[in-house]
């Protein structure tokens, strides 16, 4: 006890029901158990009164594009839809600086720390427009956060790998300086087997994961997650490859989405749903009984699947809205994906904190006696609270140091 450096008494484990007291020592979780009502301790531990507050991990975000958010107020117009929005997009980088990007990348870096994010997946643009300029921002943001938050960072060509001459290089050149993953788009490109037959080499030069953009669409024809799960075997990939969107899968017949959700959970792949982007930008063709063009959630959840979910774009042709709040993103889920019990709460929390962190770390985050001490805490009473509510008042601990300060920890 003596050697605790922080000690929160009273939160609420939205779990058990019960309030704990949570010891932080060395940036680990020392100590967890139920609230002593009175204990002697001495001066030097940091206290926070965690009573009103429930506690998670810290919360992960799965798929964001830091680059390219807040953009809204240059672009001519509303894009039509997924192709408008990516031409959008392209024919405004050439006007990026360095600058540009790592201010417009700090406003949703700073917004996510408040919401209590400490793990956080960047897809970061690789063409020949744009060279390396996002990504050495995007290094250099790594850098600047890292009290707060750990930065990962996807080498993703978003034009398109093989009609854009020059990306290949250039995204060999960002894994060679530090990408966390290898991102890649075959939807966006002029072969889809040729660009994921290359990623993958690339993942396996390079030992990284993969982490794609994949059958963003409608069109039940487009599963190049079939090629996907095949890869993923003969590589010998498993637990170390996502894929973002995978709408294309909610329109595919109910016998044949099945065997393929089962075939994903096979291969371990875990699946990003970017629900905000994905109601936003598909469904576009239908006149009427409009397709909400979702991720097959429940589908993928009842084959077994690892299913997380993500922010994606904020503000901008992709998606004119959002907040960099997880918990926004986790209730449009919860409401559009059929997610309505108590069971259905803690399924949607985890999908972005334990379960989010198994995606993109590899390894599970929780509340227990030895975690590293990443958590946040949400002003709230149950679970339900956390998700329904969203209170905005949270405090939030990354290698068990306080992020920011606050008034009512006592120091
Ligand atoms: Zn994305």
């Amino acid at each position: 006890m003596e050697r605790l450096d922080w000690l929160i008494r009273g939160a609420l484990d939205p779990r058990s029901g019960e309030r704990v007291d949570i010891g932080l020592q060395g940036g680990r979780i020392a100590l967890i158990r139920p609230i002593a009502e009175t204990m002697p301790l001495p001066s030097s531990i940091r206290t926070f009164d965690g009573d009103g507050y429930a506690v998670l991990p810290g919360l992960a975000e799965t798929h964001i594009h830091l680059d390219k958010a807040f953009l809204s107020s240059r672009l001519p117009g509303v894009a039509a839809g997924l192709q408008q929005a990516i031409e959008m997009t392209a024919a405004l980088k050439s006007s990026y600086t360095a600058d540009d990007i790592k201010a417009r990348s700090r406003e949703v870096l700073n917004r996510a720390s408040a919401f209590g994010v400490t793990l956080l997946r960047a897809q970061v643009e690789i063409d020949p427009i744009l060279g390396l300029m996002s990504f050495e921002s995007a290094l250099e943001l790594k850098r600047e956060y890292v009290s707060a938050m750990d930065v990962q960072l996807v080498a993703f060509p978003q034009e398109g790998i093989f009609w854009q001459p020059g990306t290949a290089e250039l995204l060999e050149r960002a894994v060679r300086m530090g990408a966390d993953a290898v991102g890649g788009i075959p939807y966006n490109d002029r072969d889809s087997s040729e660009h994921l037959d290359y990623l993958f080499r690339l993942a396996e030069v390079s030992g990284l994961p993969v982490d794609l953009h994949l059958d963003f669409s409608d069109d039940p024809r487009q599963l190049a997650i079939q090629d996907v799960i095949a890869l993923t075997r003969k590589y010998g990939m498993q637990g170390r490859v996502a894929v973002g969107h995978l709408t294309s899968l909610g329109s595919v017949e109910l016998d044949a989405a099945r065997r393929i959700a089962a075939g994903i959970a096979e291969a371990g792949i875990h699946v990003f749903t970017l629900p905000a982007t994905d109601l936003y930008l598909n469904g576009r063709q239908d006149t009427c009984r409009v397709r909400r063009g979702l991720t097959p959630v429940r589908l993928l959840l009842e084959e077994g699947a690892s299913v997380c979910f993500g922010s994606n774009n904020i503000r901008n042709a992709f998606t004119p809205f959002g907040t960099g709040d997880p918990l926004d993103i986790g209730l449009l889920l919860a409401q559009t994906a059929y997610m309505g019990t108590s069971e259905d709460v803690m399924t949607v929390l985890g999908m972005c904190t334990t379960q989010a962190t198994l995606a993109i770390r590899g390894k599970k985050s929780d509340i227990l006696e030895g975690a590293t001490a990443d958590l946040a805490l949400v002003r709230a009473d149950s679970a339900a609270g956390i998700l329904y509510d969203r209170p905005r008042d949270r405090v939030v601990w990354k290698d068990g140091q306080l992020v920011g300060e606050r008034a009512n920890a006592s120091a």
